[in-house]
């Protein structure tokens, strides 16, 4: 039974003229399944309100294709063909007693028209935000006028789809209701631009539509940014007061946040839990109506402060609910230690980055409800009495472990270190990925739970050992170690001279002490062939210890996948902050043992090859990762003693099978639980999932 500590939480809320059954909200959130793939989309919608959200939104939903967003994927009403596709989500939704909302949008310049080929609209002539060659023209007033009926029109669709609550949306810096707000976008100086009143005349019309359409039955939310921390160039707290006092009771809700995206899912290695709340705890004092707001919020105490304090209404989340779908049935049953916490690394922002599905490094069975049929609370029961053997507790064992023992399986999960977490645990220590340590510690006490998986730590097993278990499957998640040779994307030949210098370091030697106790003073030159975070983060941390680092790169552009989880600008900005050099564009020489020592380094220019000399005390590599595989091969090739030993299975999985990112690893370690004892599909080359097929019919 839930703790009455946490009643708040739970009790209903009006909104307009629908009731939200409790205070947590599911704010809208990109997916990179959107309208390409409504099967897979409804039924991720549909797991969070199984799992106790009171609201359920779409991600952003495009109205014209004036407005066209792609290649990213969001939802879509341009006509009634749309119409299908989002009556399913709420037809999921409403099956279990939640509300839907849908968060309506023309991105103006800061769509694409890729796709449709239309001309890019925006309050004044513009270029087009994304870095494409060509300019967003002026609207005139009959575009205002089009523009106000494309809304109306597609408000008037959301609703005969089923949609309880009916945003406008004037945030993030994606919207032309908040790009009239803005003056860096908006240089009109007919009744649309000029004075806060005018700016602000577009978004009371489209409210004022919105609600006219829609409003006797649908909610209409309002989703704002009240700071885009640009300075006068952007919406700032001061004019976002005005704002909200001038449109205070309009909308039956503020949804509040920080634009842009970078700014508002900031990762946990730049913002804690609640961090937006001195940027909206205002609006609350300037309306009657709701007010839901976001802060990662994975702490039901955290939470119930909010609403105490006054800061919001509803509590909204978007990664807290991609993590843990059942966030709200948990503290509801009193099961809150169950909640898989969020950790901040935004692995879920890169599907929609990539444009393909979301996945979570917390959550594996997040976008794979339907084409792989996976929920996150429920599993298949054990299909034998196999006893599984799991070598490595890092993610990827860990994950294996913990599912497979909620299957009912007899799991023996041994650990060569005292530390069970693998790199999980070491990667926690430094600076600013503490919260990563929530991988490891939700599977601990899940699995500290279960009378059948025995974990055995500080012992590094051998092929003997294995062999020895007499355990039916042995899964290998032995994970993997950084190279010395300095082998990867931009040096094609591995250098046994480099490996074997002394002033060569790894990763794994700065995580494992080894580089504190070896490394001679003098400057650190960074070498980043990876371009994820973990350059920047030893970058940091040398820093942090007072030394001088070099961050250097044959990219063109420091941590350049950083951008697919919106840390790229948080990085340049610490960084900088902190004193760390960086070079771009340069490569270690072909042969760069011969270019290090005597405390230098030479490096090349990535393009033209010219040579320059820098100063080095110590290298450290950040190029590729080697699987731990010698087990593995090992007990491959003593395969004819396995029938004797009982074990019919051996393979590995996670960074001992092929390295990649934590959420790779958790993912593995799920799916090879899910799969054992699995009915072998008739055709061993089949797809392994289901897909949406495109029919021929027009
Ligand atoms: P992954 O990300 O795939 O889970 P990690 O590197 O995080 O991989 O974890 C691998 C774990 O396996 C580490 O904790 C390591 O100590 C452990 N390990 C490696 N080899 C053995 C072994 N022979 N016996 C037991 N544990 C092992
Ligand atoms: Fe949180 Fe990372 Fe999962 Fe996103 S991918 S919801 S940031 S744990």
């Amino acid at each position: 039974m839930r703790d009455p500590r946490y009643d708040l939480l739970f009790e209903p809320l009006k909104i307009g003229p629908v009731t939200a059954k409790n205070r947590f909200f599911q704010v809208p959130h990109c997916n990179g399944m959107g309208h390409a793939m409504p099967q897979a989309h409804a039924a991720m919608r549909e797991v969070k309100a199984e799992g106790g959200w009171a609201v359920v939104s779409t991600e952003e939903c495009e109205i014209h294709p004036s407005g066209d967003v792609s290649p990213y994927v969001e939802a879509r009403l341009w006509d009634d063909h749309d119409i299908p596709a989002l009556q399913l989500m709420c037809e999921k939704v409403h099956a279990h007693g939640a509300l839907a909302a849908i968060e309506l949008t023309h991105n103006g310049p800061t769509a694409s028209n890729l796709y449709s080929r239309e001309v890019l609209l925006a309050p004044s002539h513009q270029p087009s935000k994304y870095g494409y060659p060509n300019q967003a023209r002026a609207m005139t007033l009959a575009d205002i006028a089009d523009y106000r009926r494309w809304h109306r029109a597609a408000a008037l669709r959301a609703k005969r789809a089923g949609f309880d609550i009916v945003y406008v949306y004037a945030a993030h810096d994606l919207s032309l209701a908040m790009h009239f707000l803005q003056r860096r976008r908006n240089q009109r100086s007919d009744a649309y631009g000029g004075s806060l009143e005018n700016r602000v005349r577009l978004l009371r019309e489209v409210l004022e539509d919105t609600k006219d359409a829609v409003g006797d039955r649908c909610a209409v939310a309002l989703r704002f940014a009240t700071e885009e921390l640009l300075g006068p160039g952007g919406v700032e707290r001061a004019e976002a007061q005005d704002i909200v006092s001038l449109l205070a009771e309009l909308p039956d809700l503020w949804d509040v946040n920080v634009a842009a995206w970078y700014n508002d899912s900031v990762p946990s290695r730049f913002a804690r839990e609640g961090a937006q709340e001195p940027f909206v705890d205002f609006v609350k004092r300037s309306t009657t109506k709701p007010v839901v707001g976001v802060g990662r919020f994975t702490s039901p105490d955290t939470m119930l402060s909010q609403l105490k304090r006054g800061v919001l209404d509803i509590i909204g989340a978007a990664r807290p609910s991609i993590a843990d779908p059942f966030l709200p049935r948990k503290i509801e049953e009193g099961r809150g230690d169950d909640i898989r916490e969020c950790i901040g690394c935004n692995i879920c922002v890169t599907g929609d980055m990539t444009i393909t599905p979301i996945r979570c490094t917390q959550n594996p069975t997040m976008g794979e409800e339907w084409r792989k049929g996976w929920h996150p609370e429920r599993i298949a029961p054990k299909a034998s009495d196999a006893r599984v053997l799991v070598v490595g507790a890092g993610p990827a064992g860990l994950e294996a472990a913990r599912a497979l023992g909620q299957r009912g399986y007899e799991v023996l999960l041994a650990e060569a270190t005292r530390a069970p977490g693998g790199r999980v645990t070491r990667e926690s220590s430094l600076p600013g990925l503490a919260e990563w340590a929530r991988v490891r510690d939700w599977r601990l006490q899940q699995i500290a739970r279960m009378g059948n998986v025995a974990i055995y730590p500080d012992n590094a097993l051998s092929a003997d050992d294995v062999l020895g278990f007499g355990a039916t499957h042995v899964l290998l998640a032995t994970g993997a170690r950084w190279r010395r040779d300095g082998y990867g994307r931009s040096n094609f030949f591995p250098d046994d001279a480099l490996a074997a210098d002394p002033a060569v370091f790894t990763p794994d030697d700065v995580m494992d002490g080894s580089f504190a106790a070896r490394a001679l003073a003098g400057p650190v030159v960074v070498f980043d062939d990876d371009g994820f975070y973990m350059a920047s983060v030893l970058a940091e941390k040398f820093r942090a210890e007072g030394r001088e680092v070099l961050l250097l790169t044959p990219d063109d552009t420091i941590a350049a996948w950083s951008a697919n989880t919106l840390e790229y600008r948080h990085v340049h900005k610490r960084l900088h902050a902190l004193g760390v050099d960086m070079l771009v564009a340069h490569n270690l020489c072909a042969h760069p043992s011969t270019g290090l020592g005597g405390g230098a380094l030479r490096v090349a220019h990535a393009w033209t090859g010219a040579e320059r000399e820098l100063p080095c005390a110590a290298l450290v590599l950040v190029t590729a990762r080697v699987p731990e595989e010698g087990l593995l091969l090992e007990l491959r090739a003593r395969g004819a003693e396995w029938a004797d030993a009982g074990v019919g299975s051996v393979r590995a999985i996670g960074d001992a099978d092929a390295p990649g990112l934590i959420a790779h690893a958790v993912y593995a370690g799920h799916r090879a639980a899910r799969e054992l004892d699995a009915p072998a599909d008739a055709d061993a080359d089949a797809v392994p999932f289901r897909r949406h097929l495109h029919s021929t019919t027009t």
